[in-house]
């Protein structure tokens, strides 16, 4: 399966742009689109999920015109929302019988095979009758996945699915995601690098609407092999002296004290050891970069 995004532009009624003639493309496997808050993640899912019209700009999947076929692409889509809806106070088991049906499902046995096998797989069987508006957060994201699912849909866009979960709760959703198959897209939109670093074998940074980096995890990592250079800034005059010297990428409190990254083709000075790249500092570095470009001369 491909899905090629082709000069996607939306400009929202209070003058937010919130795309920018943004091109992408996915292939077969998981896909993580990662980006600060703001960044445009939503509204590129929600169009290609065929919820919203963009500005200007085409969408391909597989050959079907994704922004004019649209009851097409539902029929293969399954979408994972970020704000996915109300808990009724009905059971997971109703509810995903209730949502099968109006997927199309009318075969009694077929849906009752379908619902159960889609409970076992999301591992909310044993609470299947129990009311979803007293599923934990972890709970309520997995049925989500499990409503997703309905129709064996080729491709899923998950929004934002691990914000708010506990580690553990993460942890078991991530697997979760990684046990949907090669066979299938699936398109995971989160601000949490690790989780991409986890799963996808390809990955897009966006930011302000603009796409920032393309590429494998693997790839954006050698790119900076022996350029990341940590040290531990002793007080905050350090720090602020570092700042304006060096291209600092992040900095962390460890101990209290501030652990700092910083970008450089040769050792900054004293004190400074290289160390190994992370999807974060790839991800900071085209942050910081992108900062910079939009700064007026
Ligand atoms: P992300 O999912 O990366 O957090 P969004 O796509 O939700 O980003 O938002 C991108 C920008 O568009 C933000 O500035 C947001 O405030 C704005 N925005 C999103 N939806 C709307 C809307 N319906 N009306 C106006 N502005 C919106």
């Amino acid at each position: 399966m491909a899905l090629t995004i082709t000069g996607l532009s939306k400009t929202y009624p209070n003058g937010v742009k919130a795309l920018k003639n943004l091109s992408l493309s996915i292939g077969n496997s998981m896909f993580g689109l990662v980006g600060p808050n703001g960044a445009g993640k939503s509204s590129l899912m929600r169009t290609v999920a065929t919820l919203q019209e963009p500005d200007s700009g085409s969408i391909d999947l597989d050959g079907i015109d994704v922004l004019k076929q649209k009851d097409h692409v539902r029929r293969i889509l399954g979408y994972l929302p970020q704000e996915f809806g109300v808990y009724p106070k009905i059971s997971a088991l109703d509810m995903l019988h209730h949502l099968a049906v109006m997927k199309g499902m009318n075969s009694p046995s077929e849906r009752k095979e379908t619902v159960d096998a889609l409970l076992q797989q999301t591992n909310l069987w044993d609470s299947r009758k129990k009311a979803l508006s007293t599923f934990s957060g972890g709970m309520k994201q997995r049925f989500g996945i499990a409503q997703a699912l309905l129709g064996n849909p080729r491709l899923i866009i998950v929004d934002e699915p691990t914000a708010g979960l506990d580690p553990a709760e993460r942890n078991r959703f991530l697997n979760l995601l990684a046990s949907l198959g090669s066979d299938r897209t699936v398109i995971l939109s989160t601000h949490i690098v690790d989780d991409v670093r986890q799963l996808c074998p390809r990955m897009a940074i966006i930011s302000s609407g603009e796409l920032l980096f393309e590429g494998s995890p693997n790839d954006a990592l050698t790119t900076l092999k022996g350029k990341i250079w940590s040290k531990v800034a002793a007080t905050d005059e350090e720090l602020g002296a570092i700042e304006k010297q060096l291209q600092l990428i992040s900095t962390h409190l460890v101990g209290g004290q501030h652990e700092i990254r910083v970008y450089a083709n040769a050792s900054p000075g004293a004190g400074f050891r290289c160390v190994d790249s992370s999807l974060e500092d790839v991800y900071f570095l085209n942050l910081a970069q992108q900062g910079k470009d939009q700064r007026p001369n």
